[in-house]
């Protein structure tokens, strides 16, 4: 919990910005892994006061940090005592020809359906990664064959150095595999694409097909954040943890998923040391058997 959470008058003061006050809210009930302890969640519902209310928090001396829809993130049991900022969903999406203005509270699956509906495709790829536009611009999201690289045009953001909010092209948030240049301050508020003109039915059909895919190779059924580890240069990090013989290995009621060696499932009430102890285990044997050293996809949170 933050220092915030002592003070009088903090739900007023937020709610005078639009924005919700949710203090000791348990992480592992926001995250797709379902593991981590407590912190102070603020939603923001309207967008233009993020600078009001970043000062507010940096006035107090209060940490902060982003949550999108927490299915790349490991939070640790004790939690966090930063204030967690995180955008409310509700805000519309624009378009015009073939320039999409997604908010960033918005999921890819919302985003990519939507634009469906107006003939426009070419993100289907991104169909099943179930996070929000935010953290897919943060994470460089990429799926068969798609990036978040390849569709973005501009980026709307809260600049954490500046103050202010601007608007940027895709260039400068340097875009790399899994990775941007954005700071754990910068926080995106609208994301710009460029689609294709492509056929509702047609973008339907190649959705289908990458439900269809992904439900055939990851463990969609249980909770996780994903794949853990980043792929190395050329190689497959799910077909090297596979090939040690990982799959299935257990510590407490975490899990390496049997139908993907990358994904760690919460298979009996895991926290979250059990699912760092597991990755740990699983890091150590892929350096000590294979002499590469796997590196987190997951953003993992502690104090
Ligand atoms: C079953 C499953 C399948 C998945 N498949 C894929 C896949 O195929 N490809 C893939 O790339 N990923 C995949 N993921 C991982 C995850 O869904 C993506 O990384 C997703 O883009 C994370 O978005 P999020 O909104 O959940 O971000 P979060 O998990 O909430 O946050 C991730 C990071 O982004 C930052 N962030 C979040 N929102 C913002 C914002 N508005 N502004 C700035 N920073 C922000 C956070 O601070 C954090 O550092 C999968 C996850 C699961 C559970």
């Amino acid at each position: 919990m933050s220092i915030l959470a002592q003070e009088h008058g903090v739900s007023e003061r937020f709610a005078a910005w639009s924005a919700e006050w949710l203090p000791g809210e348990s992480l592992s009930r926001h995250t797709s892994l379902g593991v981590g302890g407590p912190a102070d969640i603020v939603r923001v519902r309207d967008a233009r006061h993020v600078p009001e209310l970043v000062a507010y928090l940096e006035a107090h001396e209060v940490p902060w940090r982003i949550l999108g829809g927490g299915s790349n993130l490991l939070v640790a049991d004790e939690g966090v005592p930063d204030v967690v900022l995180q955008l409310a969903r509700g805000e519309e999406i624009e378009i015009a020809g073939n320039r999409v203005i997604v908010p960033a509270a918005t999921t890819l699956g919302t985003a990519i359906m939507e634009c469906a509906k107006r003939n426009l495709g070419g993100m289907e790829g991104l169909v099943g990664v179930p996070g929000t536009l935010g953290g897919a611009l943060r994470m460089n999201a990429g799926a068969y064959g798609t990036e978040m690289v390849d569709v973005v045009r501009a980026v709307t953001l809260f600049n954490g150095e500046t103050r202010q909010v601007e608007t940027v092209k895709a260039h400068h948030v340097g875009f790399k595999y899994r990775h941007t240049n954005l700071s754990s301050h910068d926080l995106v508020l609208s994301v710009t694409l460029e689609l294709l003109d492509r056929p509702q039915s047609e973008v339907l059909e190649r959705v289908k097909e990458f439900n269809r895919n992904r439900r055939a190779s990851q463990p969609l059924q249980e909770e996780s954040a994903g794949c853990m580890f980043k792929n190395p240069p050329g190689q497959s990090a799910g077909k090297m943890i596979a090939s040690l013989g990982l799959k299935g290995t257990r510590l407490g009621g975490a899990v390496v998923s049997e139908r993907h060696a990358n994904f760690i499932v919460n298979r009996d009430r895991a926290t979250a040391a059990d699912v760092l102890k597991l990755l740990d285990l699983v890091r150590e044997r892929v350096l000590k058997d294979c002499g590469v050293e796997l590196e987190e996809e997951v953003v993992v949170w502690k104090e």
